[in-house]
């Protein structure tokens, strides 16, 4: 599974909130404009997903 979420310039605090609940770790931030945000109809802007060394 992959450890991501995609979220808009206004929901990228409630994902990294997300993601810490839900993987109990710390993501990195991203600017990434490929997907849809996960809380809204929006493009997303960011992505919140596991830190690269750790992969
Ligand atoms: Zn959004």
């Amino acid at each position: 599974m992959d450890k991501m979420i995609f979220a808009c310039e206004e929901h990228v605090d409630m994902a990294i909130d997300d993601y810490v609940n839900e993987f109990e770790e710390a993501p990195e931030v991203l600017k990434e404009e490929i997907e849809q945000c996960r809380y809204c109809q929006l493009k997303a802007a960011y992505v919140i997903r596991r830190p690269e060394e750790f992969c």
